[in-house]
């Protein structure tokens, strides 16, 4: 099933408000399957309206559109519908209904402009707008559906969700799609797939996966789609995630579509390992993801952002020898902090961070995105130095997800989801 999207307001092509209705269908009807073929953005002109709504119904069966719905003159999608479908307009009782309420919970008279949000095309079905005062129309002509809803996506969300898919799926016959993910960390996409050769080349017709990397992370998501809705569903998908991991065994860092940093803080929940961090060029960053997780209070007592040479030595304890011989930006440093601020905090687990953000204060031996990060226990340690690329931000975020790895490695995590 094919479908295409146009957006309809002078402010899109502007450049005054983004486009992020388009990106919104393009994840919801993909989840059901339908997929986009093309998206257009049009102005608040009829000719453009009618123009677009041709040609793209001479592409596909289902077009789905906002804008132009408000209550103003420079609305005119309606009017232009009714051009389109050569029909009047009809009152719609329940929507008049919807309007007196609104008006009235607000305690404001309802004017003649407000009363016209219920004159619809006559050819439409409305779809009822809990969160808005202009409805979403439905129109099923010769085989073709439009979707015509309003811009705001609040309302577009609501609508597509609680009206507009169920009346798809009710319609056409869409395949049953799942998916399962999982998350890497500190391999790259590459070298990921030229590992997952032989899985991906054994994978049957229905299966598919996909590569989602981001900063040193990357996820991969399984996905099945079966067409036909009368065959009874498979366990295929679940077989092949399991194969999937044991491919790369070393690199699952947890499975679902989560942030790795959430599933570390509620797995250090679940086993009571009580965690700081002792950060200079993530400033913070770290600690930060790590609190996602509601109930981290009873393992997190806080955290120190060192980003200062005495601020490592006094509140830290770093020798300023260390500092002086090796620099801030070093394995000795690095460890130092990590053991100083587990110390201070009475924890288990350390994390600390130094290093080189960028852009300025790089050189030669210590480039722009060299960075150091150890995690510590009563017990154990270990350090290890990265090249990560990109501008600052991206070197922070990367420096964190390579801090969270760095604790898999120590803790030997476990992959389930479960945590
Ligand atoms: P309208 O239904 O044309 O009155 O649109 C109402 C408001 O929704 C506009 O002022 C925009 O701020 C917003 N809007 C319209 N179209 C989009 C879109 N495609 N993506 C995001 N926001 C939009
Ligand atoms: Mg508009």
């Amino acid at each position: 099933m094919e479908a295409e999207i146009i957006t309809i307001g002078d402010e899109l092509l502007i450049g005054q408000t983004i486009d992020t209705n388009s990106a919104y269908f393009g994840q919801q009807l993909g989840g059901i399957g339908i997929s986009i073929k093309r998206k257009t953005a049009i102005s608040d002109h009829a000719q453009a309206i009618l123009d677009a709504l041709a040609e793209a119904f001479s592409r596909v069966d289902l077009v789905i559109m906002t804008g132009g719905l408000g209550p103003t003159k420079d609305d005119i999608t309606k009017k232009t519908l009714c051009t389109y479908y050569q029909c009047g307009y009809r009152r719609d009782e329940n929507v008049l209904a919807h309007l007196a309420q609104i008006f009235e919970a607000r305690g404001r008279l309802m004017l003649e402009t407000n009363q016209v949000q219920a004159d619809v095309p006559a050819l439409c079905e409305t779809l009822h707008n809990a969160v808005g005062t202009a409805p979403g129309m439905w129109f099923d002509r010769n085989g073709k559906v439009l979707v015509s809803l309003p811009g705001v996506p609040g309302e577009v969300y609501h609508l597509t969700e609680e009206r507009v898919i169920p009346k798809l799926k009710a319609k056409f016959p869409l395949p049953t799609i799942q998916h399962r993910t999982l998350v890497t960390l500190q391999k790259a996409e590459s070298l990921l797939s030229r590992q997952l050769e032989p899985f991906e080349a054994s994978l049957p017709p229905h299966l598919s996966l996909a590569y989602l990397p981001s900063f040193n992370m990357v996820k991969l998501r399984l996905s099945q789609t079966i067409q036909n809705s009368d065959i009874p569903e498979s366990d295929d998908i679940d077989r092949y995630f399991v194969l999937l991991q044991q491919a790369i065994v070393e690199d699952v860092f947890c499975l679902g579509d989560i942030d790795p940093a959430l599933y570390l803080s509620k797995y250090l929940i679940n086993n009571n390992i009580s965690f700081t961090t002792a950060e200079s060029c993530t400033g913070g960053w770290v600690a930060h993801r790590l609190m996602q997780a509601p109930g981290i209070s009873a393992v997190y007592p806080g955290s120190l952002v060192a980003y200062a040479n005495e601020v490592k030595s006094q509140e830290l304890g770093v020798d300023r020898a260390i500092i002086e011989t090796y620099g801030a930006v070093s394995e000795n440093c690095a460890l130092a902090m990590a053991n100083g601020v587990r110390e201070k905090f009475g924890v288990d687990l350390a994390i600390a961070t130094t290093g080189i953000a960028g852009p300025g204060g790089g050189s030669k031996e210590k480039p722009v995105g060299f960075v150091y990060i150890a995690v510590c226990t009563a017990n154990e340690q270990m350090c290890k130095s990265f090249r990560l690329f990109g501008n600052r931000e991206q070197i922070i975020q990367r420096s964190s997800n390579a801090a969270l790895w760095m604790v898999k490695q120590l803790l030997k995590l476990p992959t389930d989801s479960a945590a």
